[in-house]
């Protein structure tokens, strides 16, 4: 039987070069492997229905058309991940962790007023703009870390940084094993004919009816989510604060942990949520709903970690914040300054908050076909 990593050059090969992060010097490979490790080795494992192990394999490719994409092979679930997302998403988490109260885990406030900066920071997030070439790589986290040293970043800010750059990596990362854990890679091969599930493509576009694409991505957003959230509070993370939190912290923990990952995703959604084909004020992507919408949807399921009583503070509070501070300190690609004409103007494609019911409804009912799809995802074999 052929190697995972034989499989993945046969399948995304010709979309792109293949990156070596190995070849990448530290602490940069780190960024890379990071996700590559915590997918082999740090998720309980899923098992095939005949009760053998379903690996994973996580690589990047230089392309210009997708952020990431999943595919079921014979022997395992490939990642493929596009090369530039490491990179500008550790950028934009160490931007925002600059502008936080690493204590309170919230973008700078005072008396409940968000702390207006004169200018905005731009966070870069067009892939087509990062180049293809290793070298290219390797200077533009030098250019971040030197703007980074230069802001004069104290270490507890950096650290907060590199642990919502974490919590962010994890969310792409899994979100893609969700697709196949779930069955929903094998299905839009079957159902519809596409045989690579890439998050933003024309194929997926032209191909899958959008309800139930974006049905899709509500199951894998909130099975993330929740995931997430849960190993961070498990302890379960490569950063030191799954078991110790900075001294100073005029929070709990539960409530750090939840508000961080809220506010790592929120990032995340401001950065890649367009097709690179198409100029951006002209995209309305519908294979996925609306980041803003998916960003309510994915608070619901961490609201079910949390509990009633410690929401309001562990996810509305943060999601608030996070979301003002990037709309006012910082340039993101995608501004949610226009969710609300953009997510309103056609419902009949596009779900909104208001069909929540709906949404969570037929996704109750295409899960139990998906799951006659999927791999077994083991969780409580440890
Ligand atoms: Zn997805």
């Amino acid at each position: 039987m052929k190697e995972l990593h034989q499989v993945f050059e046969d399948v995304f090969g010709y979309l792109g070069a293949l990156l070596e992060e190995d070849l990448l010097p530290e602490p940069l490979s780190l960024l890379y492997q990071l996700p590559v490790i915590y997918i082999s080795s740090a998720l309980s494992p899923a098992i095939t229905k005949t009760g053998g192990p379903y690996p994973f394999f996580t690589k990047f490719i230089f392309n210009n058309s997708f952020n990431a994409s999943a595919y079921d092979a014979d022997p395992g679930g490939l990642v493929c991940i596009h090369s530039s997302v490491p990179l500008l998403l550790y950028n934009a988490c160490m931007q925002f962790a600059s502008k936080c109260n690493v204590y309170t885990a919230l973008p700078m406030e005072n008396d409940g007023q968000l702390v207006l900066f004169k200018k905005p920071t731009l966070i870069p997030g067009r892939l087509a703009l990062a180049s293809e070439q290793i070298e290219n790589l390797i200077q533009l986290y030098d250019e971040i870390q030197s703007s980074i040293t230069l802001s004069g970043i104290e270490e507890e800010t950096f650290q907060y940084g590199l642990f919502l750059y974490e919590s962010a990596i994890r969310f792409v990362v899994m979100h893609e094993c969700m697709h196949i854990i779930l069955g929903h890679t094998t299905y839009a091969r079957k159902s519809f004919g596409i045989k690579l599930f890439m998050e933003v493509s024309e194929e997926r576009e032209s191909h899958l009816p959008h309800h139930i694409g974006q049905v899709l991505e509500f199951l894998a957003d909130r099975n993330t989510a929740a995931g997430v959230v849960a190993q961070a509070l498990e302890g379960n993370t490569f950063h030191t604060y799954g078991q110790e939190l900075p001294s100073l912290l005029q929070i709990d923990r539960q409530t750090f942990l939840t508000r961080s990952v809220v506010n790592a995703i929120c990032i995340l959604f401001h950065l890649f949520p367009y097709n690179l084909k198409l100029p951006l004020n002209n995209t309305v992507v519908r294979t996925h709903p609306h980041p803003y919408v998916r960003m309510q949807w994915i608070n619901r399921a961490i609201g079910s970690i949390t509990g009633k009583d410690a929401f309001t503070e562990a996810v509305v509070r943060p999601f608030g914040y996070t979301m003002a501070t990037l709309a006012r300190n910082f340039t993101t690609p995608n501004s949610w300054l226009m969710a609300n004409s953009e997510n309103f103007q056609d419902e009949s494609v596009a779900f909104s908050d208001k069909s929540y019911e709906q949404v969570s409804l037929l996704a109750k009912e295409l899960q139990a076909q998906l799951w006659t799809h999927a791999p077994v995802y083991n969780n409580t074999n440890e």
